[in-house]
């Protein structure tokens, strides 16, 4: 099992969590140094329908990332929607295609 972020991070793109994650295993199609140079406040606009997704074969199960949103974007899969699920997997096996 592995956690999941939502859509919920759309339009915050917090990261608080990479820096929590033993893993590394918290990343997004814009990278986290790239998000990081504009201003929370600013995220929303610079990267529209922008959201980070979990490795969900490299999460540990630790839920040490689970505190760290402020949107409360992060659920165990176990409690997070089908569709958030179905989404985290796929931004990785896309990933895996090289799309
Ligand atoms: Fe990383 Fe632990 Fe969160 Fe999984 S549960 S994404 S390993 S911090």
């Amino acid at each position: 099992m592995a956690y999941v972020i939502s859509q919920k991070c759309v339009g915050t793109c917090d990261t608080a969590c990479v820096d929590v994650c033993p893993c590394d295993c918290i990343v997004g199609p814009v990278p986290i140094g790239e998000v990081r140079r504009v201003p929370p406040a600013g995220r929303a606009a610079a990267f529209p329908a922008v959201q980070l997704y979990i490795d969900p074969d490299e999460c540990i199960d630790c839920g040490a990332c689970l505190p760290e949103c402020p949107v409360d974007a992060i659920a165990h899969e176990a409690d997070a929607d089908p569709d958030d699920v179905e989404r985290n997997a796929g931004f990785f096996a896309a990933a895996l295609r090289g799309l």
